[in-house]
């Protein structure tokens, strides 16, 4: 039976309430009428439930789509200005027990090196990602509770902020690990992550069963109910996500909502963000092997319609995409993106011959950092490589009650050009400072407040003396 507030995810993801909606979004998808009020509520800025974004979603009215895109780019413009937050993957470990079929790191692939970074290894990698200018990582590693233990995790964590580099630091470290035990993320959380992300993978339980035929992720409600744990565990910022292209994307959609809704009831406070990965390509994995594979335009209304059913989760897009994808879907709602990204195990230190290659999918977006960073500001989005919010303790629903006031956008902007200024100075080539100039010159005057534009005057130039407060 669906219940919001169950803590079962037989109820709160419940498979009939999802084959109802479905039918629900099939029936309504040209009612005008409908689509008009759901729209109208959108506006509201204050969210929609999972049967009427899936009726959005379902809409197949070129107007109506159209208006639909509109609000998603109003919606992100809002509460996430022209802004977009940089981070990059750190690969840890890809041994893995589990036996995913759409992942290379299944444990029956014997054709990639299996590696797991040392703590030396660990400060290699982080120099090397500190000085392309990255100051927010996302920690990634298979699943295998021998070699890729708690202890090595939180070892990892106290290693990757304690290293100190030229100006470089990593100021906020999020974490992409199986699902695990409240005990343990507890003890991620005093460790102190940002971000605990765990992709759903499918919502759809029978074909999870099947995608996870071996290991402990086989455990469908365990998998599902992991963030329940986390925030018990005291994590307050979790990150949900599907893959799109294992099971049919308007069921997940639905189940991602659900997902959300869930949290909302049950601890008062969303996903701090949604990734949005399409399966790839990768070693013994043919994408062409899975029956559900999303074209560009249903991926671009997928991002709008969770942009306006949740305005104020974030939402994430990797190099998983290509340049011309991301360009579209930053405008639709997108408000992190990562950039200079390797997938494979200790691959920004020292790059892997592609015929050896421990990553775990092929990039489509190959531009260095200083290269995406150039890009988004020829668009005028602001890269951000802000972690205040994170390192003032404004995480869970102390940071979801300021970004639903739209409060959010008073801080967010002025420490965004502050931090661009930073990377401008001390990463970025000529050509990409020049331009990062100009957009903080420009960008600066729309600090609405008068005395608070006098402080970030005062900081750039500090910045720019080489002054850091
Ligand atoms: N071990 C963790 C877990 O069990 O969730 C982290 C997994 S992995 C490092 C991060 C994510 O990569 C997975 O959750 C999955 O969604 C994604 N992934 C796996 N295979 C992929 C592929 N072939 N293409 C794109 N993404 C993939």
């Amino acid at each position: 039976m669906y219940d919001v507030n169950s803590k079962c995810a037989d109820d709160f993801i419940n498979h009939e309430e999802i084959l109802e909606t479905l039918a629900y979004a099939d029936e309504n998808k040209e009612n005008v009428e409908l689509i008009d009020s759901i729209i109208e509520k959108a506006k509201k800025r204050k969210g929609l439930s999972h049967r009427e974004a899936s009726v959005l979603l379902a809409c197949p009215i070129e107007e109506k789509n159209e208006e639909i895109y509109k609000l998603a780019e109003q919606i992100k413009k809002d509460f996430y200005g022209n802004r977009i937050v940089m981070f990059a993957p750190l690969y840890l470990s890809n041994y893995c027990i589990n036996g995913c079929t759409y992942c290379p790191y299944h444990a029956k692939n014997k054709h990639i090196p299996r590696k797991q970074l040392s703590q030396e290894e660990i400060k290699r990698e982080v120099i090397a990602l500190q000085d392309m200018g990255h100051k927010r990582l996302a920690l990634e590693a298979g699943e295998d509770p021998v070699r890729n233990t708690m202890d090595y995790y939180l070892e990892s964590i106290k290693t990757i902020y304690s290293i100190k580099h030229k100006n470089g630091a990593i100021r906020r470290v999020n974490i992409n690990i199986a699902a695990t035990t409240v005990d343990n993320y507890r003890l991620l959380k005093e460790a102190g992550i940002g971000t605990y992300i765990l992709f759903q993978e499918t919502y759809h339980k029978e074909s999870y069963l099947e995608l996870h035929p071996t290991g402990p992720k086989h455990d469908y409600n365990y998998h599902t109910e992991a963030m329940d744990r986390a925030m018990e565990g005291g994590i307050d910022d979790v990150g949900l996500g599907v893959l799109f292209g294992l099971d049919k994307y308007r069921y997940e959609f639905a189940g991602l909502l659900m997902h959300a809704e869930h949290l909302e009831a049950a601890f008062g406070v969303g996903p701090h963000t949604i990734s949005v990965p399409r399966l790839k390509h990768a070693d013994d994995i043919n994408p062409d092997d899975f029956d559900n594979g999303i074209d560009d335009d249903t991926f671009a209304k997928i991002v709008a319609c969770i942009r306006i059913a949740v305005p104020y989760t974030g939402m994430i897009i990797s190099t998983r995409e290509n340049q011309k994808t991301r360009e579209r879907v930053l405008h639709l709602g997108i408000s992190q993106i990562s950039g200079g990204s390797r997938t494979s195990v200790g691959g920004y230190y020292e790059p892997e011959p592609e015929d050896a290659s421990s990553e775990q999918f092929d990039v489509s977006d190959n531009r260095t950092l200083d290269e995406v960073v150039r890009w988004l500001m020829e668009m005028d989005y602001i890269p951000s490589f802000c972690t205040a919010c994170y390192r003032e303790g404004r995480t869970g629903d102390r940071f979801m009650s300021l970004c639903k006031s739209g409060q959010i956008q008073n801080c967010c902007h002025p420490n965004a050009l502050m931090t661009l200024k930073e990377y401008l100075m001390d990463y970025a080539s000529p050509e990409t400072k020049a331009i990062g100039d100009k957009l903080i010159d420009r960008e600066v005057l729309n600090v609405p407040n008068e005395k608070a534009r006098a402080v970030v005057l005062e900081n750039l130039r500090l910045i720019e003396q080489d002054n850091r407060r």
